[in-house]
């Protein structure tokens, strides 16, 4: 040992260590580089070239300038003269350099493994945005068919039955309405999806009483108004559910088996009114607060439904109790009528002995007024009936002229007193119809008294005009005229244009309600053309075949 050729041989060996460990390091994919204690670097090899963008050479003796703490591996971006931004993960270990302490540090360019990371991150997001579009689609589709089967009818039963079927068919296996609208007894509704295996069991539940006032689950729904999400059915759960229930109650829960339910007010407007339980009988389906949320949005629509439906039927209620009352107090009114009637025409035919000319006046004020009250009672004892659908048509062949005639004959009194002409144009022959006779003179009979009510001066003509399929009256007047927008509210029951209390005309508004009802139930249309101060003209047409036929 010891002499200079070992020494140089010695000396060969060590640089050729070196260079294999250079060639390892050079080739490593990794950037390699050893730092001073001062942060300057010390060796780098080739892979730095790519990172950091600048000839291997130029590295050594630089700052590195990233902060390189030995044990710690961090994510870099490093930036490149080219503009190039490389992102790499960097390890940081202790070693000597030439018998000084240094830091050893491996870049990795993780540049790619960003990108591929950075994109199935953006897959992931997109796929979540379509699921999540694609469930308010379907969330907006639901609710849609919802509006359009519950808006499509002001029945009660009708809403609650569409309401089931659409919840039944889109969103649960089974559903069950339970009612206490507080007029009757509760009620229970049931659907269920038309495949389910156990149909006709949970039609059974419709049979079994509702529980709104139990310590039911919908009881307390009910009551509190608070809706209930049961994702998971335990059996713990139905043995709480049905602490008062039946042995069948449960007999019929274990063969239903639900898995997962909702429990939801449903609202009348604002008044608590029912309770609905949603439920599917597979365990698949674990519903969760989306599913919650879309169920009570149906159900605060169906309330609205609901709301409007009662409203329809007490406003129905309300009507067919003022019919009956009219027709009531109409037949009431008539009896002592009849007598007045009777027996002043026993008195003006002197049967009870000879009248003075002044009493025989005043009883044809009598009989005036009378007949006048008679024509008012019977105008309300048909409106009553044609209220309550009572009214029946007997078509017979009518000749309208001889109708029309008649008519103007009863009239013309009235058209007298008042100073009025009253013409009538009216074909002499081939004007018949198949109508109902009594009806056809109410119609005409109306159209006239009010043509020479709403007249002060100049004349009031009944045309009738024979056409091949129908037969057109005509009631022209030259009164006061209708304003152009009260065309249409003039033919509404009770509507009066002038104001009651200041109202010169007798009357109570029903006349041409009347005449619209009655016309319709002849197969016919009214309508009206006027001009404010210059006159109205009032057209009947009738079809020449009741489309009943002959009664
Ligand atoms: P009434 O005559 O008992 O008030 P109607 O139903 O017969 O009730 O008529 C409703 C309203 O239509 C009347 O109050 C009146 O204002 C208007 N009207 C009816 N006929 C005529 C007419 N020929 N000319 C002008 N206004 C009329």
């Amino acid at each position: 040992m010891g002499s200079s050729e070992e020494i140089l041989s010695l000396r060969r060996e060590l640089d050729a260590v070196e260079a294999r460990f250079r060639s390892i390091v050079d080739r490593s994919v990794d950037g390699v580089i050893v730092l001073d204690l001062d942060g300057r670097i010390c060796f780098a090899n080739r892979s730095c070239a790519d990172l950091f963008g600048r000839p291997v050479e130029e590295l050594p003796g630089g700052e590195f300038g990233f902060p390189a703490l030995a044990g710690e591996t961090v994510e870099i971006d490093l930036l490149r003269p080219d503009g190039r931004k490389p992102v790499a993960e960097m390890r940081v270990a202790e070693t000597t350099w030439e018998g000084e302490e240094a830091l050893l540090v491996l870049i990795r360019d993780i540049t790619d493994r960003k990108a591929a990371e950075e994109r199935e991150r953006a897959l992931i997001r997109e796929q979540s945005a379509r699921a999540e579009a694609e469930a308010e689609a379907r969330r907006v589709d639901i609710l849609n068919r919802a509006r359009d089967a519950i808006e499509s009818t002001l029945d009660l039963d009708g809403v609650l039955r569409a309401l089931a079927g659409v919840v039944s068919a889109e969103i649960a296996d089974v559903c069950l309405i339970d009612v206490d609208d507080r007029y009757g007894p509760m009620r229970r509704l049931v659907a269920a999806r038309r495949d389910h295996g156990r149909l006709a069991l949970i039609r059974g539940l419709e049979e079994r009483p509702a529980r709104l006032h139990e310590s039911s689950p919908e009881a307390r729904v009910f009551r509190t108004g608070r809706s209930e999400l049961v994702p998971e059915v335990t059996d713990a759960w139905l043995e709480e559910a049905g602490a008062d229930a039946d042995a069948e109650w449960f007999q019929i829960c274990h063969a239903i088996r639900p898995t997962s339910l909702m429990m939801i007010t449903l609202l009348a407007g604002t008044l608590p009114w029912g309770v609905v339980t949603l439920f599917s009988s597979d365990p698949e389906t674990v519903y969760g607060p989306s599913d919650l949320e879309l169920a009570s949005e149906l159900m605060r629509r169906a309330g609205i439904a609901i709301e409007n439906a009662r409203l329809f039927r007490l406003a129905q209620e309300a009507n067919r109790a003022k019919s009956d009352f009219l027709a009531v107090v109409s037949h009431e009114l008539r009896t002592p009528l009849s007598a007045i009637v009777g027996y002043s025409g026993l008195m003006e035919e002197g049967l009870g002995g000879p009248l003075t000319e002044s009493q025989r006046e005043q009883l044809s004020a009598i009989q005036r007024s009378a007949s006048h009250l008679t024509r008012l009672i019977d105008q309300l004892m048909v409106f009553a009936r044609l209220e309550a659908d009572r009214e029946e048509v007997e078509a017979e062949e009518v000749d309208a002229a001889r109708v029309a005639h008649d008519v103007v004959s009863l009239a013309r009194p009235l058209a007298r007193r008042r100073n009025l002409t009253l013409l009538e144009s009216i074909p002499e022959d081939g004007a018949t119809l198949v109508t109902d006779e009594r009806k056809l003179s109410q119609i005409l009979i109306n159209l006239i008294t009010n043509a020479i009510k709403y007249t002060e001066e100049g004349e009031i003509l009944l045309e009738v005009e024979a056409k091949e399929h129908e037969i057109v009256f005509r009631v022209r007047d030259t009164g006061i005229g209708i304003d152009a927008d009260k065309l249409e509210e003039i033919f509404r029951p009770f509507h009066q244009l002038e104001d009651p209390s200041t109202r010169s005309r007798d009357g109570v508004g029903i006349g041409l309600s009347l005449v619209r009802d009655l016309t319709r139930l002849l197969g016919g249309e009214v309508s009206v053309e006027s001009v404010p101060g210059d006159g109205s003209t009032f057209s009947v047409r009738l079809p020449r075949e009741h489309v009943g036929g002959l009664s």
